[in-house]
């Protein structure tokens, strides 16, 4: 099934323009640092499919790595195993949480305290996801993101190149200016595999258990950690990025028909 998309012939023109300027961005980086100093963070997310194709064909010196907490979705696994597969000319590492730090979570709080506190899902969330993240990001002088002005007012001055304070290294946002039509008239364009979950109303996907579908009209972060105060939620890996979104779009039109 391919994913709807409505955009129109000055969109599609303007696109061609963005793409441009992605493989640009990309290209920079490349040249930019040593190779395995510049890493892509791979989430397997809509917007992460699309710059693994571009990384691919244009840059494809450039490593990446997925995070696997342990809890993700059999969807998700399926698609690290069909990226992998496919972009066979690219390094796709995948770093893995501690076993002792899950050993130790578990023991102390159980295998799913994440949903009686906050506090505990973000311990869960450092245990899995963070942790891993400043292992894949060590000795790094660069990294890349999905991430899009449109998804977030927290977001919407995000720069292609900025310096990110938290890790004390350089970040690319290739696709900063691109809009969630765009991702899907590439992915549909260039046949690039997605999670089939995006099918399912799932058009933001975590971990299996801190991720549902949402509903007609609701905001499309709405499914990660949904029992939680939405002011509150954040998601840990881009710091001072609430979960769900301050812009809402009717994600009816983006899903697939
Ligand atoms: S998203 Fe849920 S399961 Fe995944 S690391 Fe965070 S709390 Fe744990």
């Amino acid at each position: 099934m391919s994913a709807h998309t409505t955009l129109s012939e000055k969109e599609r023109a303007e696109l061609e323009a963005k793409v441009a300027n992605t493989i640009a961005v990309l290209q920079q980086a490349e040249s930019e640092y040593a190779k395995d100093k510049v890493v892509f963070a791979n989430s397997l997310g809509a917007e992460d499919v699309v710059i693994t194709d571009l990384i691919s064909k244009h840059s494809p010196s450039i490593g990446m790595f997925v995070l696997d907490t342990g809890r993700l979705p059999e969807e998700t696994l399926k698609l690290l195993t069909d990226v992998q597969a496919l972009y066979s000319n690219i390094q796709v590492d995948v770093y893995y949480p501690e076993a002792g730090d899950v050993e130790q979570y578990v023991k102390e709080h159980g295998v799913n305290a994440f949903f009686e506190s906050q506090e505990r899902r973000k311990g869960c969330c450092f245990v899995r996801k963070i942790k891993p993240l400043k292992r894949a990001l060590s000795n790094r002088e660069a990294w890349i993101t999905g991430l899009r002005r449109e998804q977030s007012v927290t977001r919407d001055e995000i720069g292609f190149k900025e310096f990110d304070e938290g890790n004390g290294i350089d970040k690319f946002n290739p696709l900063a200016d691109w809009t969630e039509a765009d991702i899907w008239e590439y992915i549909n364009a260039n046949k690039v595999p997605y999670n089939a979950l995006h099918d399912q109303n799932y058009p933001s996907i975590g971990c299996a258990p801190c991720t549902r579908a949402i509903s007609a009209g609701e905001d499309v972060r709405a499914g990660r950690w949904w029992w939680e105060n939405p002011e509150t939620r954040e998601c840990g890996l881009h710091p001072g990025t609430p979960v769900v979104e301050a812009k809402p779009i009717n994600v009816m039109d983006f899903l697939p028909k």
